[in-house]
């Protein structure tokens, strides 16, 4: 299969752009140098009787596309189902949790109503989808301008309406869903008993089982939100294998909003590690470095990885959307390329007309101008086409660390919270830290750590990890002791759920015993009752400050100060000091046991903190665990940047894509000054955007101002270029002919 480096556009979600357009624009395209366009294929304005679908609009489409060369990814769109489907089958309906159904609706985002379409359960709601799929995929798979099928765009339960987590909304509560769910258990606990000691009921009957309402359980809650995502999970497999049987030809994945837990959770929306299975390539909606990349290219788990949609021209009626050039283009999309990103859609082509998303997102200005969003799309493009074959080639280096992302745990930490806020702070903290110490990271699931921590992973962090199952803790605890350090937090393990109980030693599961530490008074930071104006005089985050200040009176905060090589280490939330033999104290309260250790375990090590720490990192707002971090690496035998690199500073991130032909650079200066790099390469590179060039044989000598990224490639790629295009191109008629003239 081809996967080429991706460069174009979102064209096409029914009913706009009007007809008048397409064909202009899509010549447009083609000439600017795009290689790629998307159609959106939706269920309800094809399927407009049961016996009766009209492919009308993606008939002309994919021609005009055939006709211009683009290649075409049809993104499949079931969530807004066709008005004779609930006429047919009104119990289709999702069911809340109180007991309403949700009705279909139009939104912002499917102005053709329908959303959020039918419960995933629904044998003949299925049927009908099915009925659908076999033709859009067979009507199109030999189309000369067919590139990639998009099964399924940023995947979630039941939409925008109810996408942040409430217990009256949740779905589905219809009686097919209270079926499947008994099944479902029936495979998870074998039998009655099982299931009633792990939730602590006394079900005589598997009748009895009622679907869980209340967060405040925990664990029956867990298991229905992880019984809702493996039912998206097996949507995905479906659509996805239905389609390759068709078309074995061309490329099949799906594409997550990637769960950053800012909207898109596991609560209501997906799995992305489990809904990249059968894919042959996969996508996300990434909002720019670190978190959502890491993300996408985690749970791609190897595989292609492209932003497909990229929302940098986000807008609407209340708040027009910004001009960008070249350079919010580069700055974006360079450091996505360095982690991994293997090309990009802009969201979209044309500025949206209807609702509340218009003017926004388009490329072209409202008025269909050529402005400078539009030039500055197609400079970046015209400046990474001559590196563009190459680059769908390379590899990021491989990570040499890794943050755990487990999903019972995240839903557990929503059945507390009601939220995902610190927690979503937390992993971001360390996501920032670890990209700005140029360390080379992933994210690791409950499953790939439960089959064993890849070899390649050095450091483990596991943050804010209260809810951990015994596979995993055995898992950590192995590879613990096979030389692995691991980085843990106050209270890990600390509800059990695979006995559903909470432990009363912590660290749970038996990691106490197998790391020969003990939380001892453990508490919550509040209680403590520290007012800690010294943390006052720090350099905290604006917000962070003035929330001490209003909440830090008598009682006691929620945030704690530590000292780490005589710097502040700030904590928040839960609190407790260690206990155990051999272990080395990092930092403590005064007159206290030691609330962060640090302890030699088999051949690994355990830094164990006593506190949440990773949420209190905004802004670089925690220079303590900034410094605990590196003393992690150096356990770990994780270079440090300046080990990297001769003479760059932390927040100067520098990915190198290997290749046989040479290593390509991307670079991006996250710091609020300019840098001066001067930087060792094996063989002469050039910048694409920045035109610098070395000023030695082995020195790329380049300035970037704050907030820059280059792409720095082997001069010889380019030299092999514009060979072959100026040999094989009229020059001045294609984008790839203007490419020339900028390099030449
Ligand atoms: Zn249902």
């Amino acid at each position: 299969m081809d996967f080429p480096f991706l460069y174009g556009a979102q064209y096409y979600r029914d009913p706009t752009p009007e007809r008048r357009y397409w064909a202009e624009d899509l010549r447009l395209m083609a000439v600017s140098g795009f290689n790629a366009v998307k159609f959106w294929a939706q269920w309800r304005w094809a399927h407009r009787e049961p016996e009766r679908l009209q492919f009308d609009e993606l008939d002309v489409l994919m021609d005009l596309a055939a006709e211009q060369g683009l290649g075409v990814t049809i993104n499949v769109i079931f969530d807004v189902a066709p008005t004779w489907l609930y006429e047919r089958y009104p119990d289709a309906l999702m069911v809340k949790a109180d007991g309403s159904p949700i009705f279909p609706y139009a939104c912002a985002c499917r102005q053709i109503g329908g959303c959020p379409g039918p419960c995933f359960n629904h044998a003949a709601a299925r049927e009908a989808r099915r009925t659908f799929l076999e033709a859009l995929v067979s009507r199109y798979a030999h189309h000369p301008a067919m590139q990639m099928w998009d099964v399924w765009n940023e995947p979630e339960q039941v939409g925008t309406m109810y996408r942040m987590p409430k217990p009256e909304t949740l779905t589905c509560y219809c009686p097919l869903c209270h079926a499947r769910f008994v099944t479902w258990l029936q495979a998870r606990y074998r039998t009655l008993e099982g299931l009633n000691a792990v939730w602590g009921r006394c079900y005589t009957r598997w009748d009895d089982v009622e679907l869980p309402q209340s967060p405040q359980t925990f664990t029956d809650m867990v298991d229905w939100r992880l019984f809702m995502l493996d039912t998206l999970a097996e949507e995905a497999r479906w659509r996805i294998a239905l389609t390759k049987a068709i078309d074995a030809q061309h490329p099949v994945y799906l594409h997550p909003a990637c769960s950053t837990l800012s909207g898109f959770n596991p609560v209501t929306g997906i799995d992305d590690f489990l809904m990249a299975e059968g894919c042959d390539c996969f996508g996300g909606t990434t909002g720019g470095v670190p978190f959502s990349t890491v993300q996408c290219l985690s749970s791609a788990q190897g595989r292609v990885c492209y932003n497909v949609e990229s929302h940098l021209r986000a807008g609407s009626t209340n708040m027009y959307p910004r001009h960008l050039t070249v350079r919010e283009f580069t700055d974006n999309f360079v450091p996505q390329i360095g982690l991994g990103i293997r090309g990009f859609l802009h969201w979209q082509f044309r500025a949206e007309t209807l609702g509340l998303e218009a003017p926004g997102w388009g490329l072209l200005d409202v008025d269909g101008s050529q402005g400078d969003t539009f030039r500055g799309a197609v400079e970046f493009w015209q400046r990474v086409a001559p590196a563009a074959e190459r680059l769908a080639a390379l590899q990021p280096e491989q990570a040499e660390a890794a943050i755990v992302r487990s999903t019972p745990n995240e839903i557990l930490h929503w059945c507390m919270h009601q939220d995902f806020s610190e927690l979503r702070e937390s992993l971001a903290g360390y996501t920032t830290l670890l990209y700005d110490k140029n360390v080379r990271f992933q994210f690791l699931d409950d499953r790939q750590v439960t089959m064993g921590v890849p070899g390649h992973i050095k450091l483990l962090i596991v943050p804010a990890l209260y809810g951990m199952t015994a596979p995993v803790a055995n898992a950590l605890a192995t590879w613990v002791r096979q030389g692995g350090t691991l980085w843990c937090e106050a209270h890990t393990g600390g509800y059990n759920l695979t006995s559903g109980r909470h432990e009363t030693t912590l660290p749970g599961l038996g990691l106490a015993e197998a790391f020969g530490l003990r939380e001892v008074q453990a508490t919550a930071v509040n209680h403590l009752g520290i007012s800690q104006p010294e943390a006052l005089t720090n350099a905290l985050p604006a917000d962070v400050l003035t929330a001490m200040r209003r909440y830090h009176a008598d009682v006691g905060g929620p945030t704690i100060s530590l000292q780490v090589g005589g710097v502040p280490l700030y904590g928040r939330g839960r609190y407790t000091e260690m206990h155990g033999e051999d272990m080395e104290a990092l930092a403590a309260l005064p007159g206290h046991a030691p609330c962060i250790v640090r302890k030699q375990i088999g051949r690994g090590c355990v830094y164990y903190l006593g506190i949440h720490a990773g949420s209190m990192c905004k802004d670089g707002g925690n220079p303590g665990l900034d410094r605990l971090l590196e003393i992690a690496m150096s356990s770990a035998s994780i270079p440090a940047t300046a080990e990297r690199w001769s003479g760059v500073p932390d927040g100067v991130r520098i990915d190198r894509l290997v290749t046989p032909q040479g290593d390509a650079l991307t670079l991006f200066n996250r710091l609020s000054s300019s840098v001066d790099l001067e930087l060792e390469t094996a063989m002469p590179l050039s910048g694409l955007f920045t035109a610098q060039w070395h000023c030695r044989d082995s020195a790329l000598c380049i300035h970037l101002e704050p907030g820059q990224a280059e792409l720095c490639v082997p001069q010889a790629w380019l030299d092999a270029w514009r060979v072959t295009e100026l040999t094989t191109q009229p020059a001045a008629q294609t984008a790839a002919g203007s490419a020339a003239s900028i390099l030449r």
